[in-house]
């Protein structure tokens, strides 16, 4: 079966994309899919946050866009993670520039993804709707979009929306929102509460189940190269997301085979 993609999107930074995109990964990786996921954000987190150094890169995510590398040639494994990575660094940003110039250019990501070995792809986006954020919606099945439960947080999302729609219309017919997930969440603070309220009556059940609290062991991870599910499985923020992982598979149709199951 071809991999399902998905983008983690959402135009704010500081939103908690990354956190978002590595630790699903990580926690897919745990119930037994293979994963891959792509860094298209030039800052290089997802890569650096999955163990891969972004400075000893010597093919990544720039090389795959502009077709001078494959996918398989430019992904390396994450040494503790169990998913694989297409890694970004600062040559990124020059792509942006660069494919402006060429054919098919939102569809570059979507080229090289086509037939890849994995049960999911997660393309981690940078806080822009850029032409790097275009390759990835082009190339999706759909969008998670990571938000906190604050006032601005609902604003922003209806540009996010809108941009969904007109890819959806014009460039990629498969395109969907798969579901916006509350992250950093504080249950104590009544404004999230609110937040969280409105947007369940807003979006309805696009709204996944799961939320991910807000957790100093997820924010700790990054600088020991590991995501949060790895770095301290016992943690409430390593929980979340192996729950998350698990509301996702089921979601889709792929449960997991057996809650005790080592992967292969
Ligand atoms: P984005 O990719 O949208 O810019 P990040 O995932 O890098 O956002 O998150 C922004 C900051 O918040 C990072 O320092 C990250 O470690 C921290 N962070 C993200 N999620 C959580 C969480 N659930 N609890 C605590 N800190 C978090
Ligand atoms: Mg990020």
């Amino acid at each position: 079966m071809a991999a399902r993609i998905f983008c983690i999107a959402n135009q704010k930074g500081g939103v908690g994309k990354t956190t978002t995109t590595v630790n699903l990964a990580a926690g897919l990786a745990q119930i037994g899919r293979k994963v891959l996921v792509v860094d298209l954000d030039p800052q290089g987190n997802a890569t650096m946050g999955s163990g891969v150094d972004k400075r000893a890169l010597e093919t990544s995510v720039y090389d795959v866009l502009l077709e001078s590398a494959t996918l398989a040639e430019a992904m390396r494994p994450s040494p503790q993670g169990g998913y694989d990575v297409l890694g970004a660094n600062r040559e990124l940003a020059g792509a942006e520039v660069e494919l402006v110039e060429l054919e098919r250019r939102e569809r570059r990501l979507r080229g090289a993804l086509a037939d890849a070995p994995y049960d999911f792809v997660l393309v981690d986006c940078p806080p822009s709707l850029s032409l790097l954020t275009l390759n990835g919606l082009c190339a999706a099945h759909g969008v998670i979009v990571p938000m906190q439960c604050e006032y601005f947080a609902l604003e922003g999302l209806s540009d996010l929306v809108n941009t969904i729609k007109q890819v959806h219309a014009n460039l990629n017919r498969d395109l969907e929102i798969i579901g916006l997930l509350r992250v950093m969440f504080d249950p104590r603070i009544t404004l999230q509460q609110q937040v969280s309220e409105q947007l369940k009556a807003h979006f309805g059940d696009k709204v996944f189940e799961t939320v991910i609290p807000r957790n100093v062991r997820l924010a700790e991870a990054p600088s020991y190269g590991l995501p949060g599910v790895v770095f301290d499985p016992a943690s409430k923020g390593a929980q979340a997301f192996v729950d998350f992982a698990r509301e996702m598979a089921a979601r889709l149709g792929r449960p997991a085979p057996q809650p005790e199951t080592s992967p292969p």
